[in-house]
């Protein structure tokens, strides 16, 4: 048998995702203000970002960004343990460890690279990670990666994640779940899940990905909200490109966790430290994230407004109180094509579609953010209204 060409082969999984006109598509975005993006000479009002609290274009941001770079150039010129640590990165670190309440932090490059490294560093061959369905694909393929047993149970379903861990064997055991989830904007069961990993000496660990600057006390998050701190949730992860406007991440716990993340986590070993001016313009954010609380209560006043219009509209909406707001419609035509006519509307609101989210949930992925006014909040919703969407079952 000769062997296949590769390229060959992925072009036609390629083509076969087009023929099934379910293929991704770029598109570039010539400039972003405020809550409006310009993209093929169009300005859109934009309901698909993650700058939850609106400091992505902040000029404190900004400046502490220049700032830095000004100091010490953007390329931190190595991984961290080599001599790419630098007192930006330090300083970040200090104060997210602060902030979410735990012993250390360590910063990663990407949320990706966070949770991948950390799953790889904390299980072995063989042993278990048991996690929600809709976990974030970085959760699944760190499992993957740590050559653990992979068992998914239905979202949000503590008693099958119970089912799940139990057993004879005594192998180490996590549980991984996203606090927020990215594609529902729902919130995981983190208290019925923590009594269990107890219950079970398993180790539990918070992807808090869009919970971080969103929910809780200052902003400090689901796992905060809660009312967990590091004993019920000694691995916590979230990232810096959200609610943060930045980009970058960190895993949060105590100092025995962070000192074997820094020895055995390979995507922190084995990668170039994210640049220094980022750090710096991170810690700003951090720092507005917690003391502007304004922020989180126009976003939830944004929120509110929302759910109140689509209700009155009929509208599809899936139950969620964060920034999250998807519509279910189901059909992956049917989501396009709303999304289509929305941008015909001068509306950018992305479809999500299988296989990113399961076969027949097709949806549209709106995002709120404080960057937003009440008026934008009733644009869209004049949209969603002209498309007349029909009320789908949730
Ligand atoms: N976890 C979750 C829940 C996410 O939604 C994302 C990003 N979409 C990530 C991790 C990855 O983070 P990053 O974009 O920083 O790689």
């Amino acid at each position: 048998m000769p062997r296949p060409d590769l390229l060959e082969r992925l072009a036609v999984q390629a083509a076969e995702r087009t023929h099934a006109q379910l293929q991704r598509r770029l598109r570039s975005i010539d400039a972003w203000q405020g809550a409006y993006v310009e993209s093929g000479g169009r300005r859109l009002l934009a309901f698909c970002t993650n700058d939850y609290l609106g400091l992505a274009q902040d000029p404190r941001l900004v400046a502490a960004l220049k700032h830095a770079a000004d100091e010490g150039g953007v390329g931190s010129g190595s991984a961290h343990l080599i001599c790419g640590h630098r007192r930006e990165h330090a300083a970040l670190e200090e104060a997210l460890t602060a902030w979410t309440g735990r012993d250390r932090a360590l910063l990663f490059s990407t949320g990706y690279m966070a949770n991948l490294g950390a799953i790889q560093a904390l299980l072995q061959r063989g042993d278990l990670c048991v996690q929600d369905k809709l976990n974030h694909a970085c959760l699944l393929d760190g499992a993957q990666l740590a050559g653990a047993v992979l068992k998914r149970y239905p979202h949000a379903d503590a008693t099958a994640a119970a089912r799940q861990l139990g057993g004879e064997d005594h192998t180490g055991a996590l549980l991984a779940t996203d606090g927020v989830f990215s594609m529902d904007g729902d919130i995981a069961p983190l208290r019925e899940l923590a009594v269990l990993c107890s219950e079970q000496g398993a180790s539990l660990m918070v992807d808090d990905a869009h919970g971080l600057g969103v929910l809780g006390e200052q902003g400090a998050g689901c796992v905060s909200e809660a009312g967990l701190g590091q004993h019920d949730v000694p691995v916590l992860m979230a990232t810096l490109g959200k609610a943060l406007g930045c980009s970058g991440a960190f895993v949060a716990g105590s100092a025995a966790l962070i000192d074997g993340l820094t020895q055995f986590a390979r995507t922190y070993i084995y990668t170039t430290a994210m640049p220094p001016a980022l750090a710096a313009a991170a810690h700003a954010a951090v720092t507005l994230a917690r003391q502007e609380h304004w922020r989180r209560e126009k976003l939830q006043a944004l929120i509110q407004r929302f759910r109140q219009g689509a209700a009155q509209l009929g509208l599809p909406l899936m139950p969620s109180r964060t920034a999250i707001q998807p519509l279910l419609l189901g059909d992956a035509q049917q989501a396009l094509a709303a999304s289509r006519a929305l941008e015909d509307l001068g509306l950018l609101v992305v479809a999500i579609r299988p296989p990113t989210v399961p076969q027949g949930q097709a949806r549209l992925r709106i995002t709120l953010s404080a960057a937003h006014a009440e008026a934008d909040v009733d644009r869209l919703l004049d949209g969603l209204q002209s498309l007349r969407l029909a009320s789908a079952p949730v």
